[in-house]
């Protein structure tokens, strides 16, 4: 069953923001027990990001703050220099978890 929904999320052409942060099944699975309004957001890229208000039509511009052509949830995550901050702390928090559980539900805070 499991490489079943893994061929499934591998090949099916939605979900192309949780793949660009998960890429693998195994991945994406982790965060199930800590979905939160704010996390779903994250994964789906349906939220208040500058690439999806502009896909839908809730906005004529989607570059970010910083000057970046497309705010995108990757961009924020991983690249934007106006997130660096949190993506610093983040990183402390995260080295601070000792156990799986508590390092999990950190990611899935992100
Ligand atoms: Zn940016």
């Amino acid at each position: 069953m499991y490489n079943n929904w893994s061929t499934v999320y591998d090949n099916d052409p939605a979900g192309t923001t949780i793949k660009t942060l998960c890429p693998h099944l195994n991945d994406a699975r982790r965060f199930a027990p800590y979905v939160s309004f704010w996390l779903s957001q994250s994964l789906t890229g349906h939220g208040q990001f500058g690439q999806f208000l502009y896909r839908f039509g809730f906005s004529d511009d989607q570059t970010c703050q910083c000057g970046h052509d497309i705010q995108s949830v990757h961009h924020l995550r991983f690249d934007c220099p106006l997130t660096g901050r949190l993506r610093y702390h983040y990183s402390l928090a995260i080295s601070s978890c000792v156990n799986i559980i508590d390092r999990t539900k950190m990611e899935s805070a992100n």
